[in-house]
């Protein structure tokens, strides 16, 4: 039989997980079985719990049961840790392993495929969520200038900050409409798009040399990758960081890093 694994969320219908872990499988020759698994509200623990009994392998993790899933783990790798959230579960002699590869998957499709070094670079994160949360600390190994922190709720991106005091000397908090300067990336990391809004930033951040970034991902390009571009900016949907944060789980559970670059065209042809 098949090595079982599958992505946890609620709701998950519309999740490209499977679609990218069968494209992985092919690839590598591994031979394993992937798919949607719908949790219900208060049901994420039992849920892992079946899984583990049904002699599942692993299972991604996602809205909104990251940071319960990072409560679950009998142990946290650093990067879980550091971001107080779990997109990975590996389920091995009798642990569940949480991991994140969130945020590596987001510094690989700006670095490997948008070809943006980040070191030295001036980064503006909108958002101190989960998923920017899950950014930081990938982000901070890459040696930025400065990460400019700007959320609508202070109070959250100064907790953020607060939790990573040992970096704090390349960290700002800043609200939306007082980010100041010019940057080389920005990264949008609120989930504001899902509602078609921007956050309200100055259009000035935008501009011809900086990468701006949509976490999210869908059919059209978002209102706010709409709006960077408007200003000259280069942009890019979440579509990459969801290929690559998949092959990091990939390589967490087979020992075999697939190839990303050919699933991600073949993604973007089926949209
Ligand atoms: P969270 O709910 O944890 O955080 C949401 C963030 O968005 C908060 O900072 C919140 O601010 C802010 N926000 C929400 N609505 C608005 C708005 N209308 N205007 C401005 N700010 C707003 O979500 P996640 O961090 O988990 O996810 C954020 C986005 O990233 C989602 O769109 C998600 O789909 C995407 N994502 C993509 C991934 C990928 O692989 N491509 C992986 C993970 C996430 P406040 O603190 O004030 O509430």
């Amino acid at each position: 039989m098949s090595d079982l694994y599958c992505v946890i969320g609620n709701p998950i219908a519309h999740s490209k997980s499977p679609q990218i872990h069968a494209a992985y499988a092919r690839q590598t020759g591994q031979d394993l079985a992937y798919e949607r698994c719908l949790a219900p509200l208060d049901g994420f623990e039992a849920t892992v719990r079946r899984l583990v009994a049904e002699g599942y392998r692993g299972a991604n993790v996602t809205l909104p049961f990251k940071l319960e899933a990072a409560r679950l783990a009998t142990r946290l790798a650093p990067r879980a840790q550091a971001a107080g959230a779990v997109n990975t579960l590996v389920f091995e002699q009798g642990e569940i392993v949480g991991d994140n590869t969130d945020g590596p998957g987001l510094v690989a499709d700006i670095v490997r495929n948008a070809g943006v070094p980040l070191g030295g670079k001036r980064i503006l994160l909108l958002g101190a969520g989960g998923a920017a949360r899950g950014a930081l600390l990938p982000m901070l190994m890459e040696n930025p200038r400065q990460i400019v922190i700007a959320n609508r709720t202070l109070a959250t991106a100064d907790k953020l900050v607060a939790d990573f005091a040992a970096h704090a000397e390349r960290l700002a908090v800043t609200g939306f409409a007082d980010v100041e300067g010019s940057f080389d990336v920005v990264i949008n990391a609120t989930s504001a798009s899902l509602a078609a809004d921007v956050p309200p930033v100055p259009a000035s951040v935008f501009g011809p040399g900086v990468l701006a970034l949509d976490m999210m991902y869908g059919a059209q390009p978002t209102v706010f990758m709409a709006f960077a571009a408007s200003h000259g900016a280069e942009v890019r949907d979440g579509l990459g960081m969801l290929v690559e944060q998949a092959a990091e789980a990939f390589l967490l559970w087979r020992g075999v890093r697939p190839d990303t670059a050919s699933v991600m065209a073949s993604m973007r042809l089926a949209r």
